[in-house]
């Protein structure tokens, strides 16, 4: 089967303008810089193509070099876009480094060398989609689970790229013509494959990016920046389940400002809203790395540490103390900041809800010995203990009076 090469360099420009209209389309509308970059450099590299196709040889030598020129920089446009996509910003000698190469060697090799123009063409479009891919799997390795395609898409690109030159310049160097056929017609092929395969790649991680961050407003409390009811909760059955495979034990504390209605009532909402970003400051001060802390409800705060429940007392009475030290004052003389603290520990595999029920005791208990106290849960609630061996549940863990 022979391939005419000039349907197919059509064709990968149609495909490729088309994308790149989509892309620019899609990055106006998502206001993604990102998108509109990758979008333009489809775009330029599409026209570069098709001068090159419906001119060919007719062009003169100035434009001929400058034509491809804007294909390189569209290739390192492509880089500088991953770039961006990841919150970093164009690297301008990079996006240019190409054309200049190009140019350079095109007017400094023999134009009679055109396996080795050839080469150095798809050397430059390698190291663009080397760099391209390497950015996209520094990401992957951060955040990103999911994207191998990222990586391989490029890489791929630059192999194939490289494939036709090397074969054509190592298996039969004297051949000039076997080279550029095999050249012409893979390059076309590829080309097509690249620009959907990256279209994509760019898609798969618009759309994970979307959902993880959808996933993390769902879980976070705007207010504080601390994890909210839902994400303290799963990050909490994370922690206790490898807690649990270690057989180490995990306590829970419930924070509770005191007065804090009142804190509101003569200071105004605006007020309280500080109250609680500052009492969030001072739990995240005095945690752990390793501790998870949450804002659970209106002002109750909660956390949970892999420490055993003494070790756990002493840090939420660091926690109240620092509060109650924070030295809040407004104009008519300082505000009183103290909090109540019940805290429970169980042993290793205790499920979050039962250790926040026996916090959530100990702090009544705290209340009402008066506030600005840390108490201890006695022992975990019989009754959830109770309605889960009930349940004929296997494999939870017998709940034992905690070691006060
Ligand atoms: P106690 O010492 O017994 O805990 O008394 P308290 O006043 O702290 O507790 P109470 O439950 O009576 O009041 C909690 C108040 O917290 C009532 C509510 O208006 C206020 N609140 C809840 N969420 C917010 C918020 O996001 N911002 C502000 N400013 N206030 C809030
Ligand atoms: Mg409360
Ligand atoms: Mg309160």
């Amino acid at each position: 089967m022979s391939l005419d090469s000039i349907t197919l360099y059509l064709v990968a420009t149609m495909v490729a303008a088309l994308l790149g209209a989509m892309l620019v389309f899609f990055g106006k509308q998502e206001n993604s810089p990102a998108l509109k970059w990758w979008g333009t450099a489809y775009l330029l590299g599409a026209a570069s193509v098709a001068l090159w196709t419906a001119a060919g040889d007719k062009l003169g030598a100035p434009l001929y070099l400058a034509m491809n020129a804007i294909g390189f920089v569209a290739c390192g446009m492509v880089w500088n876009a991953a770039r961006l996509f990841h919150g970093r910003t164009p690297n301008w000698p990079g996006l240019v480094f190409g054309a200049i190469a190009w140019v350079a060697a095109a007017t400094l090799l023999d134009p009679a060398a055109s396996t080795l123009r050839m080469l150095a063409g798809a050397a430059i479009v390698s190291v663009y989609a080397a760099l391209t891919a390497g950015e996209l799997w520094s990401e992957r390795r951060k955040s990103l689970q999911r994207s191998w395609p990222a990586l391989v898409v490029p890489a791929m690109h630059g192999c194939v790229l490289m494939l036709p030159v090397v074969i054509g310049g190592f298996l039969r160097p004297n051949d000039p013509q076997f080279a550029s056929s095999i050249w012409v017609t893979v390059f076309a092929v590829e080309l097509v494959l690249y620009a959907v395969g990256t279209v994509f790649v760019i898609f798969m991680l618009v759309s994970e990016r979307t959902v993880a961050t959808h996933k993390t407003a769902a879980s976070m409390d705007p207010l504080t920046g601390m994890l909210n009811r839902r994400g303290f909760s799963e990050a909490c059955s994370r922690v206790i389940e490898r807690e649990a495979k270690a057989g180490r034990p995990v306590t829970v504390m419930i924070f509770d400002i005191d007065h804090f209605k009142s804190i509101n009532d003569r200071f105004g909402h605006p007020a309280g809203d500080e109250m609680l970003k500052l009492f969030s400051t001072v739990v995240t001060g005095n945690l752990r790395i390793s501790d998870l802390s949450g804002r659970i409800g209106g002002e109750e705060f909660a956390a949970l540490l892999p420490c055993s429940l003494e070790e756990g007392v002493l840090v939420a009475d660091r926690v109240r103390e620092a509060f109650e030290t924070s030295g809040v004052v407004v104009d008519e003389g300082p505000v009183d900041t103290t909090v109540s603290i019940g805290v429970a520990g169980g042993p290793a595999g205790t499920e979050l809800d039962v250790l926040l029920a026996a916090a959530d005791t100990a702090l009544y208990q705290a209340k009402r010995g008066g506030r600005n106290r840390v108490e201890a849960a006695e022992e975990l609630p019989l009754s959830l203990d109770w309605r889960r061996q009930s349940a004929g549940r296997v494999g939870v863990p017998r709940l034992q009076p905690a070691t006060a």
